[in-house]
Order: C-alpha cells, then structure tokens, then sequence
C-alpha cells in the first residue's frame, strides 16, 4: 500500500554491523549469532521509546541477513524499531517470531540458507469507503495500537498539517491545542477528534475517529492525506496510548491557555477571536528559550511571540464582537480592542492590568526590533524590565523566562472573565 522506506544493508558478516545489531541478539563481533538471544527475553514488553536513550522509536523496514546458529537467514524488509538518535535498533516480538520459525523450518529441511521478504499487510480495515492512505503494517507493528477489539481503529493515518488551517477558518469546526503538538478539533458536542504533530511535522489521526466524520469532510481530508513515515512517536502518542502527559513546557502551557482563553470567547461571543494561519502554526511549534541573548535573538524572539500572541487576534472579530455589544471600535487596534470587549464582559474587573504582559510582549517588540530611535528603544526595555519587576541589567533570557510565565497567566485571568473554557483531554483506550 504504501512505499517503505527500506534501510539495512545486505552484508552478512557479523563483523561488519554488529554495532547495529538488534537489541537481544548480541553476540561475540566475530562469531555468529545464537537462536537463543532471538527469543525475547523474559517479561520483556517492547514500547515506542528507546531504553538507551529515551527517545521516540520509530518503524522501520530492514534488510536483515545473519548467520543465526549456522543457518544463513535473509528477511528482506523486516520491520524494527529503530532510533533516530542514537540509531539503536530492536527487534520487534514479531520479527522475532519469524526468525525463530524459520530457522525451525530450515533445521527440519535440512537447509543451511533460508531467504524470503517480509509481505506487508497490507489491510483494508473497512472503515470507511474514502481510500485513505495508510499503512496496515504501523497498527500491526507499532507498540500499543493494537486491540482485540474494533481492529485497525488505531491506525495512524497522515496528513499535511495545513489540515488545521482550514478546520480552524471553519464556522463548523474548532481546533485546541493541549500543547505545541497536541490537540483536538470539535465540532460543538457532537464529536471531538484527537490530533498530534509529528516529528516529521506530519498531522496523525485515528483512522477510527476520522470515519466518524461526514463522508464531505472525509473526502476533504483525503486530499491532504500523506503515505505513512511510521513516525508516531509525539504528545499525541503519549497522552492517547501510554496515558503519559509529559511535564508541559512554559512555551507549552502558553499556547494551551491561549487556546482555552480563545475557547471561552467563541461560547460567550460566538467568534473565532484569533486565527490560525500557517505562519502561526508554523512559529508555535518551534517557539523555544532562547540560547543566547543576542542581537538576532531579541529581534527574532520578540517577532515570534508578537505573532503568535498579538497579531494572530482577528481585528475583524473583535470588531463585530463589540458591534453586538453597540461599540465602535474602528479607530482601534487589536490588542484595544480586545481590552474593550474584556471591559465590557466584566466592568468591574481591572482589565487593562491583567493585559498587561501583552502590551509589554508590544513594548518588548519595539525594544529589540530597533523600530524607533535608540533611546526610544533603551526607555521601552525599561519600561518592559520594570513592569515585569526586574532589573535594568536584566537581558533576553530573563525577560523571556519572565514574559512566558506573566503572559500564560494574562491568559488565565482573561479566561476567567470571559467564562470557564476549560475542555477535558482524553486519553484513548
Ligand atoms: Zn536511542
């Protein structure tokens, strides 16, 4: 169904690859390998993450060839976990199996050379009748998917992740992150369908939750549908098989709360007050501390938060928001205008001091991009250092490591203004 991406090599010295030897078949480097270390060592259960180095495992096809107790065996495409860190290799419960049965075979008809390939499965798990792109072999292969019941419903089907874009513009359909890389997209109570990003930057979803859609929307995802990398290895992973919620970072928990607060306004004021556009999505997965604080961080740093934070909040929006509301809001910008609406869902509370770690991510902006003259800059750093209560000699990283925290909890507090917008993240079992 789809093209594998074939690895390994066809040598057959053990010399050669024995540093790439699947994990349970060691053996002396100049000796061949024993039945024995194929079989899988005792209460071993073999998971998505590498025990060397922790990192996500990825499926992958291998040319395997070794002299195994002294039958020559050749598995063209035998699927294994592998490591794209520190390139560890495992066998898979499976591939083990083979191995073992084909040496048995081979001992029985007295053949020292036993060659085949492994076949993919190469099912239709008859989900649905839209001919998406999948491959059979990530829910028989890949650790955890499998299930007694409802069988294939945990495949992992791909996409382009421009997906988001278009069911974030929707009027029908809304999208929320838990994380960077984690979300959902729902359409009001009558379905929530779970999603993760890639380390490919691929879009994952179940094949089960994606039959669920209408049949349109099916046919609309189709055309953004991307043959399998295999790569499952995400939050998404995580959260929905393992039940695992990785400690969040800040970058994180500030896309999350910027998600719930967004949440909260479409039920009180019914639009979409900001909007994912690709660039958005784009800068929100690669937002992270910076290393060093220099010139071209503080430019680059303050341009990426000011996208995501500010500039992403649809004018429009909050204009016929506050139209509903009998305000004009025309001479104003985006970030006022938001304050207005705030205002005005909630006279008593102190607005404008809640927002304001979003007007110093502004100020930040206009600091560090040199916008103006070179006192206008140093007086807004200032400015920005105080009301963030650190020192004049405070630089990028203790701006940014303040900002990120003062701006996720503007987020809560808006939140709170606007309504509970908080939504329940489910794990899948
Ligand atoms: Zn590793």
């Amino acid at each position: 169904m789809n093209p594998k991406t074939r690895e390994g090599a066809a040598c057959k010295t053990a010399q050669a690859h024995a540093d790439e030897k699947p994990e349970g078949m060691r053996y002396k480097k100049d000796k061949p390998m024993n039945l024995a270390d194929v079989f899988p060592p005792n209460g071993h259960v073999q998971h998505l993450y590498c025990n060397q180095c922790n990192d996500y495992l990825d499926l992958s096809f291998t040319d395997f060839s070794e002299d195994v107790s002294g039958i020559c065996i050749s598995i063209d495409g035998l699927p294994v976990l592998r490591c794209r860190k520190c390139s560890a290799t495992f066998l898979l419960d499976d591939s083990r199996v083979a191995i073992i049965y084909l040496h048995e075979q081979a001992t029985k008809a007295r053949k020292s050379v036993v060659k085949v390939t492994h076949k993919n499965t190469d099912r239709d798990f008859g989900f649905t009748k839209v001919p998406f792109v999948y491959d059979s072999d990530d829910y028989k292969y890949i650790p955890g998917l499998y299930r007694p019941f409802n069988e294939g419903f945990l495949t992992p089907v791909f996409f382009n992740k421009e997906v988001l874009i278009k069911y974030d513009a929707s009027p029908v359909y809304r999208v929320s992150f838990a994380s960077k890389t984690y979300g959902e997209i729902r359409q009001g109570d009558a379905f929530s369908m779970p999603f993760g990003l890639n380390r490919n930057d691929k879009l994952i979803m179940w094949l089960g939750d994606i039959a669920s859609l209408p049949e349109t929307e099916q046919y609309y995802l189709r055309s953004e549908n991307v043959p399998s990398d295999h790569s499952i290895g995400s939050e998404f992973y995580d959260a929905q098989i393992e039940c695992k919620f990785t400690d969040p970072s800040p970058e994180d928990n500030l896309f999350k709360d910027r998600s719930t607060f967004l949440e909260a306004c479409f039920g009180r004021f019914g639009e979409k007050l900001a909007q994912l556009d690709k660039e958005v999505l784009d800068l929100a997965v690669t937002v992270q501390r910076p290393l060093v604080d220099s010139a071209r961080t503080r430019r680059d740093v303050a341009d990426v938060l000011n996208k995501i934070y500010i500039e992403s909040f649809n004018n429009k929006a909050l204009g016929k928001a506050l139209d509903v509301l009998g305000e004009d809001a025309k001479s104003l910008g985006s970030l006022k205008r938001l304050q207005k609406l705030l205002e005005k869902s909630s006279p008593m509370s102190n607005i404008s001091e809640m927002m304001s770690p979003f007007y110093v991510l502004y100020d930040l902006r206009v600091a560090f991009s040199h916008l103006g003259s070179e006192k206008g800059s140093q007086e807004s750093l200032q400015y920005v250092q105080k009301r963030l209560a650190l020192g004049e000699s405070a630089g990028l990283l203790d701006i940014y490591d303040r900002l990120i925290v003062e701006l996720s909890a503007a987020f809560k507090k808006i939140t709170a203004v606007v309504g509970d917008g908080t939504k329940y993240w489910t794990k899948r079992r």
